[in-house]
């Protein structure tokens, strides 16, 4: 079998977003990168809609979607407990749904416009190891291409190809259970009966162009969006819960909406997957490897979203590889500049995703009927939803916390299960970001034990 060589600054491994944006920063400083996936290209990612927030585009440098991109603006969302009672209306969510293979396609030309070199349909693929350091890969068939180069990222999603090769990061990257994994279907349909549709709407007290969130129906953390477009053309399903085999799957959830729901009519796309839902990997760097994306785990906990984080991580890997530091290392895969780069990441946001690991277990231990008890309690107010889908750091106003208070002395039962969580949620918050500033990994060990004390026993 033949095979040919080329040497490149850094080869990224996963052309979906995250992946994407990673070649197109690394290049658009100088790098000469590669960007290889299994896939055809177009085909890389996601490829049904996802909720994307303009701050994080704004953070990651990408222009945020507009609209073929990105779909109108949802007027409201109506969250619904499990008892079925409408407890809440957020007017203007943050969120903007948006087309997931254009988002892709508009960041793999990003990448090809700064020189970004394409490798699609790399079946096969084999990481290449000098002793702990990656220092190539070889994929194709018929032909073997073997590239080169001293940093080499992995965004090929949960599978992690190149994170599963590396010896120093098995020990802090182990597979993820079920308990902390979502399985998530995301669907479009033609609205088959607009009559049946406006009932649902009324049922819900909702009007076309709003989402209805179904919260806690299959287990504590769990979700059903539906969203009827304004014109009553089509209709967003999206669905998850936890993947433990507990709750059914993404698929049954949705096979369920169609059966509550006959007014939904034929497939227009969509797509199903598992999600990481854990915090990132306490290390997600080695010597010439550095993890983006769902391969480290930069997910939102609390409901399942990597986007914006993964397109994030790309700029603050490229920024710190070229930034001040990368040339007294002299090498981009050296450990120490990529610790920064996990450094950097881990401190602005270590301690967000920590805190909300907490607040998806509390989910998951209150089942369904301690949801609906915290949402009919008035406990889980607006403002700390809004900071829940806008990824923020959710503090509740002054004047809240008596009212809160109250409503959490009226029901022992439900206060016993959520104020322990409460404190863990704020400890997390506190220690998520204290991820050590050197490379040394007995200071690694040491605050991942805290954190993982903190959070306390995974609930299944
Ligand atoms: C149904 C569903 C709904 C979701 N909704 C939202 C949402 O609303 N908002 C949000 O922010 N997030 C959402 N998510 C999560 C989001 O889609 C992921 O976090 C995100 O796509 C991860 O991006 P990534 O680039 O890290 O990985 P991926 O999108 O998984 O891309 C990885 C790429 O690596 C390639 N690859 C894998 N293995 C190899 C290999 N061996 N060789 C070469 N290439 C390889 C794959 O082909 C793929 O193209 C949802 C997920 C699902 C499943």
């Amino acid at each position: 079998m033949s095979s040919r060589e080329t040497a490149f600054d850094v080869v990224v491994v996963g052309a979906g977003t995250a992946g994407a944006n990673a070649a197109y920063q690394l290049a658009d400083r100088g790098l000469s990168v590669a960007l290889v996936d299994k896939r055809e290209l177009s085909k890389s990612g996601a490829q049904w809609f996802n909720a994307i927030l303009e701050w994080q585009f704004e953070r990651a440098g990408v222009e945020s979607p507009v609209p073929p991109e990105s779909s109108p603006r949802v007027p409201r969302s109506h969250m619904i407990s499990p008892s079925g009672a409408v407890v809440m209306q957020i007017t203007n969510p943050p969120t903007l749904s948006t087309d997931m293979a254009a988002l892709g396609d508009r960041l793999r030309s990003n990448a090809t416009d700064r020189g970004v070199r394409t490798f699609d349909s790399a079946t096969g693929l084999t990481p290449v190891l000098d002793g702990d350091r990656l220092i190539a890969i070889e994929f194709g068939e018929s032909e073997r291409v073997r590239l080169t180069a001293p940093l080499f990222v992995d965004a090929s999603g949960l599978r992690g190809v190149l994170r599963k090769a590396s010896p120093p990061l098995r020990r802090w990257c182990p597979d993820i259970s079920g308990d902390e994994l979502c399985t998530a279907s995301d669907f479009h349909f033609r609205i088959a009966d607009q009559t049946g549709a406006q009932e649902f709407l009324a049922r819900n007290g909702a009007t076309a162009g709003d989402t209805v969130s179904m919260l806690g129906l299959s287990g504590g953390f769990s979700t059903c969006g539906i969203t009827v477009s304004a014109d009553l053309t089509w209709v967003g399903v999206l669905v998850g819960c936890l993947a433990n085999g507990s709750y059914g799957t993404g698929p049954s959830m949705l096979a369920g909406v169609r059966d509550r729901e006959p007014w939904i009519g034929e497939v227009i796309h969509g797509g199903s997957g598992l999600i990481p839902l854990r915090r990132p990997y306490p290390r997600f760097t080695a010597p010439g490897l550095a993890l983006v994306g769902d391969a480290a785990c930069q997910v939102f906990p609390a409901h399942g979203s990597g986007i914006g984080l993964g397109l994030i991580a790309g700029r603050i890997l490229a920024d710190t590889v070229t930034g001040p530091r990368s040339s007294s290392h002299g090498d981009i895969g050296d450990e120490r500049l990529l610790w920064e780069y996990q450094h950097r990441f881990m401190t602005e946001f270590g301690g967000l995703l920590a805190s909300y690991e907490s607040v998806r277990r509390m989910s998951t231990k209150l089942g369904s009927d301690g949801v609906s008890a915290l949402l009919e309690s008035g406990v889980m107010n607006e403002s700390l939803t809004r900071a829940g889908l806008d990824q923020r750091l959710s503090t509740p106003d002054l004047k809240d916390l008596p009212i809160m208070a109250g409503r959490l002395a009226r029901r022992p039962s439900l206060a016993i299960k959520v104020l322990p969580m409460l404190a863990r949620s704020r400890a997390a918050a506190f220690l998520g970001g204290s991820h050590p500033r050197e490379l040394d990994l007995d200071a690694l060990d040491r605050w991942d034990r805290k954190l993982t004390r903190v959070l306390g026993p995974l609930p299944g």
